[in-house]
């Protein structure tokens, strides 16, 4: 097969009639056949569904109608997205039934651009890991060597994407769910500022932290997605009233990276590393400093509290939003033995997974009367200087360079009995989650076994057009994010 396009020129094949809708996603789904039953990348195609939305576009095209920005583009969905009519299940058995009443404004806006939201990519239970190994629906691989994890929670859909399966994926990032996966998978992903794209109709993880983002091929295709999705929204009161320019302009701006400086707080590119992703990062400095870009150290002395910062506000936030899933109004219900007591242990203890389970011990435990200042109220406390570590970094820098992972994609199982080891996998990632900050993981490199390395930039709150402008230009002049897994 040959290589699937990117996403602007799939568009413009479309809007000029040159290609149908129909004849792209049926080549999406012709690579997915083929392709996934190996990867297992989706939980549930929708090949029908697809074929139908995508037909519907080509008979607009046909009566003379003019195409939106997204027209005819295959996207693939997270399990723990809303698509009207659809099952959202996150990975989990407690939600194995349930269908969308309503669809998430990110999906809805996508579609009313004319994108073909399809499918349900592969995820670690309501967002909790780092592997895509904690899905009821057992794990997605990674491309790149099928003995490894893509990364999670969005697994499935960077490894969708690695596939050639589809030119974009929808995903969610609450401490690293698309950046981390994405550089395991050699893709870009980019989680927006928190409020930048709605909530509405994500199924909650920790609700302070939980973003809607995009992974792509390029830096390009996800200035094109995400004008499409941001924007304030009445449905969801935390999205931000600023408006925020239009990134896919934005991108012509630069063919270098001239009059830019990049922090580099040596907190997040050292301590913890491991050595081949260490050198990937330093040959990439040597290689933004030949583009243009100045290089100057940067301090953040509270990220090394960021992990434990972060598994607390999670977890406590996390109790809170699954105590919803009772069986009652929510979630898979098993009968007890006749008491309400019974029946909500029975359905919980049965539709949760150990994860899960473990994090709203733990998050209960961190908000439970007279401990709650000394857990979670400590943890919000260190978030706040967290974020004025970065607000003074800023005042220094445009945007703060790390590596997205301290680690390549890992073998399957490697860490699955271990919790911290897991959890020590997003210490790059979630400094920029507590503060709020957009994100986005460029490939950058290879570490052993040519397993891809990723690159974060993290830019000022709405910065997005920035970060999208350097990762333009980065790609323009490099050739990681061209590299294809062997098929
Ligand atoms: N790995 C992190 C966690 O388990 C982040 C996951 C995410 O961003 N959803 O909480």
């Amino acid at each position: 097969m040959i290589p699937t396009p990117g996403a602007l020129e799939l568009v413009r094949s479309v809007q000029t009639g040159e290609r149908s809708a129909v004849d792209v996603v049926a080549d999406a789904l012709a690579r997915i056949a083929a392709g996934d039953g190996t990867l297992r990348a989706f939980v549930e195609i929708g090949a029908e569904r697809a074929l139908a939305d995508a037909a519907a576009i080509d008979a607009r095209r046909a009566a003379g109608q003019p195409l939106g920005p997204l027209a005819g583009l295959p996207i693939a969905l997270k399990d723990n997205l809303l698509r009207q009519g659809a099952i959202a299940g996150a990975g989990s058995r407690m939600l194995a039934d349930f269908v969308a009443p309503y669809s998430a404004t990110a999906v809805a806006r996508a579609q009313s651009a004319d994108a073909v939201v399809f499918g349900r990519t592969n995820m670690d239970e309501f967002g909790m890991g780092s592997s895509t190994e904690r899905s009821c629906h057992g794990p997605t691989r990674n491309p790149w060597d099928r003995t490894r994890v893509p990364g999670g929670s969005s697994g499935g859909a960077a490894a969708a994407v690695a596939a050639g399966f589809a030119p974009l994926a929808l995903g969610s990032d609450t401490g690293g769910s698309i950046r981390q996966p994405a550089a395991f998978c050699g893709v870009t992903g980019l989680k927006p500022t928190y409020g930048r794209v709605s909530r509405y109709g994500l199924i909650a993880y920790a609700s302070s932290l939980d973003c809607v983002g995009g992974i792509a091929r390029s830096a390009a295709d996800l200035a094109l997605l995400l004008d499409a999705i941001a924007g304030v929204d009445a449905a969801d009161p935390t999205t931000l009233q600023a408006t925020a320019g239009e990134c896919r302009l934005a991108l012509g701006v630069r063919t270098d990276l001239k009059g830019l400086t990049f922090g580099v707080p040596w907190e997040l590119n050292g301590p913890g590393l491991d050595a081949d992703v260490l050198a990937a990062i330093r040959q990439t400095h040597s290689r933004l400093a030949d583009l243009g870009a100045r290089l100057v150290d940067v301090a953040l002395p509270h990220v090394p509290h960021a992990v434990p910062t972060y598994y607390l506000i999670a977890t406590a936030e996390a109790s809170t939003n699954l105590a919803r899933y009772d069986g009652i109004r929510f979630g898979l219900r098993r009968d007890g033995s006749g008491s309400l007591e019974s029946m909500l242990t029975h359905s919980r203890s049965h539709g949760f997974g150990d994860e899960v389970q473990l994090r709203i011990l733990l998050g209960t435990f961190a908000l439970r009367a007279g401990w709650q200042d000394q857990f979670y109220g400590q943890a919000t406390r260190v978030r706040t200087l967290l974020r004025q570590d970065f607000t003074t970094a800023f005042a220094r820098c445009d945007a703060i360079l790390c590596p997205t992972s301290p680690v390549t994609a890992f073998p399957l199982g490697a860490r699955i009995d271990d919790p911290l080891a897991m959890y020590l996998c997003d210490a790059l990632t979630v400094p920029a989650s507590l503060a709020g900050l957009p994100a986005l993981s460029l490939p950058c490199g290879v570490g052993d076994g040519d397993l891809p390395v990723g690159l974060q930039i993290i830019g000022p709150a709405l910065r997005e057009d920035l970060l999208l402008q350097v990762g333009h230009v980065w790609q323009q002049h490099t050739d990681w994010h061209r590299r294809r897994p062997p098929a």
